[in-house]
């Protein structure tokens, strides 16, 4: 019984309640949790997972952090569905679809790596 209200919370946590685009190079999430999350465009930039820049046989990134500017910043955003966010990059780049699941995890191991 327990278990079924933990999950459901966790699906509960992954909804954004406010996305922010505090300037063209950061963007701000708000999740339903209550979590605040700060993203730098050059580290989505690079967390593409579009096909183009991870293999989609192997899951290896094929981009290269150093082929992104840390100036790269983002050109527009628009949300895909109820579960995920598309941004158009100023290198041109925009095949990318970062579900929400995806940019809390990318924020919670930013977070980790900081800790
Ligand atoms: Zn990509």
């Amino acid at each position: 019984m327990q278990q079924a209200v933990d999950s459901k919370e966790r699906r509960h946590s992954i909804e954004p309640a406010e996305i922010s685009q505090e300037s063209n190079t950061k963007l701000r999430i708000t999740w339903a949790d209550g979590q605040v999350c700060n993203y730098e465009s050059a580290l989505l930039r690079r967390a593409c997972p579009c096909a183009q820049c991870v293999d989609e046989w192997t899951g290896e990134r094929t981009l290269k952090s150093a082929a992104i500017s840390d100036e790269v910043a983002i050109a527009d955003l628009t949300i895909v569905g109820r579960y995920a966010l598309n941004f158009v990059w100023s290198d041109g780049h925009q095949t990318g679809i970062y579900s929400f699941q995806y940019l809390r995890e990318l924020c919670e191991s930013a977070t980790n790596v900081l800790a």
